[in-house]
């Protein structure tokens, strides 16, 4: 018999919004046994059924939902049909904004928790990044190759967050070829080399791809610095945008190696592009010192946050690089800054951006929003599905 997860009284109320995560604290308690990843039935304290999940014993999520339909079977089917809804989506998408590349599967946001899948051209590259996802993993592989018959699949799944699901970290080829060394793909028309086996994450950060289009419109004659640039695409941008300069400046050597080749697959002057292998908090204060001017700014950091008790560290950090940006602006140049902490809220990081103004002694406007692209979609039922905002600021 499936076994049964009982929640403590009036704990079903985020099931019944259909947000998909059961704490181990709303739990009063288990009947039956389950395995890691194991689907299981989800009752409220009166013992009706509200939804199948997945069991994570050692996570403090205690079990992912899968499915909010008594009849709705876990199996290659169910993957069938999450792949093709999702792949809707993307289809527009891509169609819409010229992509041979998007996120496929955003986990939670598409209905498959744990569940990361990035397309680059005809790679389909996974995170499995929760027990359940794990458990599934023979049904999922089996459903993408009924769904993407001349796909081949790889597995990013060398992350830490394993650990907290008590699995251990996994990378390589599940099915077709070896990825090559660099995969270019096609963003709004720009093209880009993807490290599938070695870059960040799955390779590249699909998420940016608006921000990096809306650079364009901010880069002519401009000199341009991108912070924390990766592997340049923002740098590609300026340079399509027709900047004077753009300068890319990140502490990975490989990233930049490919940021360099990406200019140069586009065809564009190698000499109006600078790389710097550097830590961006110690190179912005060196600037300053200096009395160094920029047109334009793009500020894009990694993650600052990964829980509540480092919120205010990371304002803090956000504040200074922020405010550094600003004082190396020349008069009427734009900011384009981000945060991808999934903590940090629109509003916050909107008041910690005002405060660093306050702070470089500068006034800032801000004119157009950014945010992840739609290939990243948030659902109404997790609404934590938002992570990455920007904002662009004139300053004076
Ligand atoms: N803007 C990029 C994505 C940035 S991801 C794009 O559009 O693709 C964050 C980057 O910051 C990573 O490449 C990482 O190597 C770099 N990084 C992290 N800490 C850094 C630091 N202190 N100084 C410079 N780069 C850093």
């Amino acid at each position: 018999m499936t076994a049964r997860i009982i929640l403590a009284k009036g704990r079903e109320k985020s099931l019944l919004r259909k947000h998909p995560w059961i704490f181990s604290g709303a739990i009063a308690k288990m009947e039956g046994k389950a395995s890691s990843g194991d689907t299981v039935d989800v009752c409220d304290s009166t013992g009706r059924w509200l939804a199948k999940a997945a069991f994570s014993p050692s996570s403090q999520i205690r079990a992912r939902v899968w499915s909010f339909d008594p009849n709705e079977s876990i199996d290659i089917d169910f993957f069938v049909r999450k792949l093709s809804q999702a792949l809707k989506l993307r289809t527009w998408l891509a169609e819409k904004d010229n992509l041979d590349s998007y996120r496929l599967i955003a986990g939670e946001s598409d209905g498959l928790p744990g569940i990361t899948i990035d397309r680059f051209g005809q790679f389909l590259v996974l995170q499995l990044l929760s027990a359940g996802a794990e458990y599934q993993r023979p049904a999922l592989t089996t459903a993408l190759q009924q769904v993407f018959p001349d796909c081949h699949l790889y597995e990013r799944s060398d992350v830490a967050v394993r650990k907290k699901e008590g699995l251990e970290p996994v990378q390589g080829v599940i099915a077709g070829d070896t990825p090559p060394a660099l995969l270019p793909i096609t963003e709004h028309g720009m093209k880009l080399l993807v490290d599938i086996q070695h870059g960040h994450k799955t390779g590249y950060y699909l998420d940016q791809r608006d921000s990096r289009f809306g650079l364009r419109r901010y880069s002519a004659d401009a000199e341009v610095l991108n912070c924390f640039s990766y592997t340049g695409g923002f740098a590609v941008s300026a340079l399509l945008g027709g900047c004077k300069s753009v300068t890319s400046v990140d502490t990975s050597q490989e990233a930049l190696d490919i940021a360099r080749q990406n200019i140069t697959l586009n065809q564009l002057d190698l000499s109006k592009a600078e790389f710097l292998r550097d830590d961006v908090f110690k190179l912005l204060r060196r600037y300053r010192d200096e009395g160094k001017r920029f047109d334009v700014i793009v500020m894009d950091p990694p993650k600052f946050v990964e829980n509540k008790n480092q919120l205010m560290g990371a304002c803090r950090g956000y504040k200074d690089i922020n405010m550094l940006a600003m004082q190396l602006l020349r008069p009427g140049g734009f900011l384009l800054t981000f945060s991808c902490s999934g903590l940090m809220t629109t509003d916050l990081f909107q008041k910690i951006i005002a405060d660093a103004a306050v702070d470089a002694g500068r006034t800032a406007q801000f004119i157009e929003q950014f945010r992840q692209a739609a290939d990243h979609p948030v659902s109404s039922a997790y609404p934590e599905g938002l992570y990455l905002k920007g904002f662009v600021c004139q300053v004076d």
